[in-house]
């Protein structure tokens, strides 16, 4: 999703291209000098990047999180030494596993899919149990 500043960056844009002028891309005031420059100040693009990179950062942390609780819930389950063990589905959604988040997938010559999540793959049978793998 975009934030206001970034919808009104793009209506400014879109502007801006119709009256051949240029506008900073934080503060919306008309550009002058060189033709490739994008900010009135570089008080204006410092703030601007450092905005774009503190959007980026938030949802980039809230994703890792998922990801990491993902790998603590399936290492708690498989334990320090087992290769690979079946459990109930329940027992995940009971952690708070969150199936839609994961590293990666393959499709075995079963065509069985399996989930990646870092250095474990988990799958789930018709069943409604998964078994958890850890690779390498
Ligand atoms: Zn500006």
């Amino acid at each position: 999703m975009l934030a206001i500043w970034q919808v009104e960056y793009v209506t400014q844009i879109l502007i801006a291209m119709s009256q051949q002028k240029k506008y900073c891309r934080l503060c919306k005031k008309i550009v002058r000098g060189r033709s490739d420059k994008k900010f009135c100040s570089n008080a204006c693009k410092n703030e601007y990047h450092f905005r774009l990179r503190k959007s980026t950062q938030g949802v980039v942390t809230e994703t890792d999180k998922i990801l990491h609780r993902n790998r603590s819930i399936l290492l708690e389950c498989i334990g320090k030494n087992k290769k690979q063990i079946r459990i109930s589905r329940t027992i995940l959604d009971k952690k708070k596993f969150n199936h839609s988040y994961i590293t990666g997938y393959y499709i075995n010559s079963k065509e069985k899919v399996y989930h990646l999540i870092y250095d474990f793959a988990w799958m789930e049978f018709s069943d409604g149990s998964i078994l958890i793998i850890r690779r390498g």
